[in-house]
């Protein structure tokens, strides 16, 4: 059983989303965006300053008497995420801005029951180095490089982990009397873009990542893509090499999967296997100073993301792709490959185009996006996707 999420009737969490999705926004701005009458609105807005999770803030001039805009408060409820992606796990806390007020790093254990003991000790470490900030925690989020069930409080296969259906969400939530959310790291991510980033409110969006591995995952009508079994958009999966022309066996058990040709790791081995330095900071800068061979792996490898970010906006038509990579490689031979891949295979259309930005790739990005996990439901609750 998990605990109740909060108090918020789905009115209250109606002017909360409103506000987190558009931005502060006044009282008949409010009504107005959501169909209610003033006086609903305006009784719904002071049990949220009365519970300090609302603050008034400047007037806005414009015809008609001057208002006053509304604002989420970063101290109304602070959330923790947990990053199980790499080892060490990462614990952050966060408050409903998205700001950072406290780190832990542990050991990311395998043996679930030990790995949830451990994930409990550091909830307590954390919520002591935050101090004052960690006073209204309202959630935990989990992001692992896996599958997660449907309610989003087990983990059904993690490869990296060695876990099935382990439902930890469930657990955590009972040693901590927390509801505790587990979502799959790129869900997490673009989740996280959605509720803070620079597209907050973009109603068709996707993030890709490149890492070890690689994860995707899409805002498609305002909601995460999950897809009947979960795995909507596993890019990392697609395959971009046929059999007999070099395919590569993937850990999937398929060949010639995007993440055997793309991924940080697949890279790392492709310099290997060409007697190459394995660092890729390291050979972009051979790369740059052209090196025939690691001109030619990251040749290869950001044409192949390329060709797959190609098939993703064919397939989901989304207004920006979010490309989340090594800060090396942006401005590399990788990056170029990429982007002029993409716009070669991209049906063109008059005066409509995708835009594909590149992001950095922080250690803290997955962390990040499982506070942020906890504080989607905190605002739009438990029923939302
Ligand atoms: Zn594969």
């Amino acid at each position: 059983m998990q605990p109740r999420p909060s108090t918020l009737s789905a009115g209250h969490r109606q002017i909360l989303s409103a506000i987190s999705r558009e931005g502060s926004r006044s009282r008949t701005e409010l009504a107005t965006l959501l169909g209610l009458s003033k006086a609903t609105i305006s009784g719904l807005v002071r049990d949220l300053l009365a519970q300090n999770i609302l603050c008034e803030q400047e007037l806005i001039f414009g015809v008609g008497r001057p208002s006053v805009s509304l604002a989420v408060r970063a101290d109304a409820a602070s959330f923790i995420g947990i990053s199980l992606q790499q080892d060490p796990a990462v614990l952050l806390l966060t408050d409903l801005h998205g700001t950072v007020h406290a780190r832990v790093e542990i050991p990311r254990l395998s043996d679930p029951e030990q790995a949830i003991r451990s994930l409990a000790d550091g909830i307590l470490q954390l919520r002591e180095e935050a101090g004052d900030a960690a006073e209204r925690l309202s959630g935990i989020g989990i992001a692992l490089p896996g599958f997660v069930s449907h309610d989003r409080h087990t983990c059904v296969t993690c490869t990296a982990l060695g876990w099935r259906n382990v439902n930890i969400g469930t657990a955590l939530a009972e040693r901590t009397g927390l509801p505790t959310w587990v979502e799959n790291d790129a869900n997490a991510l673009i989740l996280g873009e959605q509720l803070f980033g620079t597209l907050r409110g973009s109603p068709d969006f996707s993030m890709v990542f490149v890492s070890h591995g690689i994860g995707c995952a899409h805002i498609v009508n305002g909601r995460l893509l999950r897809g009947h079994f979960g795995g909507a958009g596993e890019l990392s999966h697609a395959p971009v090499a046929l059999e007999g022309f070099g395919a590569l066996p993937c850990r999937c058990g398929n060949k010639g999967c995007l993440e055997t040709v793309a991924s940080l790791l697949a890279i790392s081995n492709a310099a290997h296997r060409a007697g190459q330095p394995t660092d890729i900071s390291t050979l972009t800068a051979l790369a740059a100073k052209g090196q025939p061979e690691p001109l030619a792996i990251l040749h290869q490898a950001g044409s192949a993301m390329g060709l797959a970010t190609a098939q993703l906006i064919q397939m989901l038509d989304p207004s920006h792709v979010v490309v989340m990579l090594d800060s090396v490689l942006h401005d590399s031979v990788f990056g170029h490959a990429l982007l002029k891949e993409a716009e070669t295979h991209i049906l063109h259309r008059a005066g409509v185009r995708t835009m594909i930005h590149f992001r950095d790739f922080a250690a803290e990005s997955f962390a990040g996006g499982a506070a942020s996990l906890a504080a989607h439901y905190f605002i739009f609750g438990p029923e939302a996707g």
